[in-house]
């Protein structure tokens, strides 16, 4: 038995990175998956590849800015007409500012974008969801809300602080929404992910490159994937997290646990 048979998907920011790693997993595993994102000629092309040129409808695109409420109600809402109920919400559109910087140099400018796709997308994301997945108990069914925050919730100084805002932002409204949405049957958790190498977040900002990740990394043998972090959604998302709530899963090989500059400092291991 595939671990999403039968379920029903939202991955938004589902067209590269990490949300499409996630899409192709939860697909593989059975689940129908529906991608939303702004690109279109990649979100589509990426449900054509899963398709694999066949006309089974397992895989839709459906374009969908996350900061804006009536594309986000209409991707709920499409997806209920398509597949008849949403069992699994991922809000994984996300965007990045760079390295971290000084307070100075930040602008109000930035702020507001990072939490008008960050933040916002998170809530509208949780609050259309919500609003199908609360019925769907009378039929026996629960629901999980899954976000990408990042392991700047753990640890000061991986982001810039208006990203870093927005990631934490995420985590409380995952716990907050995890007591509300518990008397339903719903499930609310985060995955954290460390540094990856993407072509967006990652790789336009503050990951250089393979080398670079490896070299800070606590796990030493292998980098952080957008398989990995994929992996630890789908667990989130499926019944083998059935009673797991309210958590921030840490993707991170322990980087934001451990401190190792006093051993660095020794020249021990
Ligand atoms: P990415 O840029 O490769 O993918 C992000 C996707 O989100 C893109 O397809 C983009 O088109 C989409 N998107 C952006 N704005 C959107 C909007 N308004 N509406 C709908 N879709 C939108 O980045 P990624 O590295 O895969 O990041 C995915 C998530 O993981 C983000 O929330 C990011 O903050 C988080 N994250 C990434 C890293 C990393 O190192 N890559 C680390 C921690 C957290």
């Amino acid at each position: 038995m595939s671990r999403l048979q039968d379920k029903v998907a939202i991955v938004t920011g589902g067209a590269r990175g990490i949300g499409a790693a996630a899409v192709e997993l939860f697909h593989q595993e059975g689940a129908k998956v529906v991608i939303a994102d702004i690109q279109d000629a990649l979100g589509q092309a990426l449900a054509d590849r899963l398709r694999g040129g066949g006309t089974d409808d397992s895989i839709t695109y459906i374009h969908c800015d996350v900061s804006k409420e009536d594309d986000v109600a209409r991707l709920v809402d499409a997806t209920v007409a398509r597949y008849g109920k949403l069992d699994v919400m991922y809000c994984n559109a996300g965007i990045s500012d760079g390295r971290p910087g000084s307070i100075l140099d930040a602008t109000r400018e930035q702020l507001d974008r990072m939490i008008g796709v960050n933040l916002v997308g998170a809530f509208l994301g949780a609050k259309h969801a919500a609003r199908v997945m609360i019925p769907m108990k009378r039929g026996g069914g629960g629901g999980s809300v899954l976000f990408t925050a990042s392991a700047c919730t753990a640890i000061g100084g991986l982001g810039s602080h208006c990203y870093a805002m927005t990631k934490y932002g995420i985590v409380g409204l995952a716990r907050n929404l995890a007591s509300e949405l518990g008397r339903h049957g719903v499930r609310v958790n985060c995955v954290s992910p460390s540094g990856v190498v993407t072509t967006g977040v990652g790789g336009g900002g503050r990951v250089k490159s393979e080398a670079e990740v490896a070299e800070v990394g606590n796990l030493k043998g292998r980098n952080l994937t957008v398989d990995d972090v994929a992996r630890a959604a789908l667990f989130l998302a499926s019944d083998e997290a059935r009673y797991v709530s309210g958590v921030n899963l840490l993707v991170d090989g322990g980087f934001s646990t451990v401190n190792p500059s006093m051993l660095n400092a020794m020249q021990i291991g």
